[in-house]
């Protein structure tokens, strides 16, 4: 019977420092809506139908739109923003198995569930329709730091770091909490 059985997970205070992290992040880029033309025009060099939206990486059933070049890089911005020419459809897993890591990189990688190990049959296909995607158009790439005044740019980043050692103050006075609670159960 205890096959059955799941405990839910336990979070700690500390666990997402790094979805914190791309919060910090898009909340201050460019968020630019494509149109209508772009998209189809996007479609079409990656040859994927607008009937059956597919992955451009692995060619699953697609979720949602992602980052071809990371937003993210050592916690700090690429200077890449989110728009037509940065994004393609993904399944979840891909995006997942990506995380912050340029295409490129990640797609021929060993990487868990990357479409490598995955064993996509048609992935030099696909990697060949990416390469064409990435020269269409121009991506932005942005200086953050020239356009930004650097004491509103240093006080974005002090400000996430204040949250991050409260965060770890917190979680020190949570499991302290927990011990004396757990006590009762011992
Ligand atoms: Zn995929």
């Amino acid at each position: 019977m205890k096959q059955i059985f799941k405990m839910p997970t336990q979070m700690k205070i500390t666990g997402r420092t790094s979805t914190m992290t791309h919060a910090f992040i898009t909340s201050i880029i460019p968020h630019i809506e494509p149109t209508e033309k772009q998209v189809k025009r996007s479609l079409e060099i990656l040859h994927i139908s607008p009937h059956n939206i597919t992955c451009a990486y692995c060619g699953d059933a697609t979720t949602e739109w992602d980052h071809l070049r990371p937003l993210v890089k050592d916690r700090k911005p690429t200077g890449f923003i989110s728009e037509i020419h940065n994004l393609v459809p993904s399944c979840g897993k891909c995006n997942q198995s990506k995380g912050n890591k340029y295409w490129r990189d990640w797609i021929e990688s060993k990487a868990k569930l990357s479409p490598k190990s995955r064993n996509i049959d048609n992935l030099d296909e696909l990697t060949e329709h990416l390469e064409k995607y990435e020269k269409w158009g121009e991506a932005h790439f942005i200086d953050f730091e020239k356009i930004v005044n650097p004491v509103l740019w240093e006080q974005h980043w002090k400000n996430r770091q204040r949250l991050f050692d409260l965060m770890e103050e917190s979680q020190k006075l949570a499991t302290e909490i927990k011990k004396l609670i757990g006590s009762k159960f011992a």
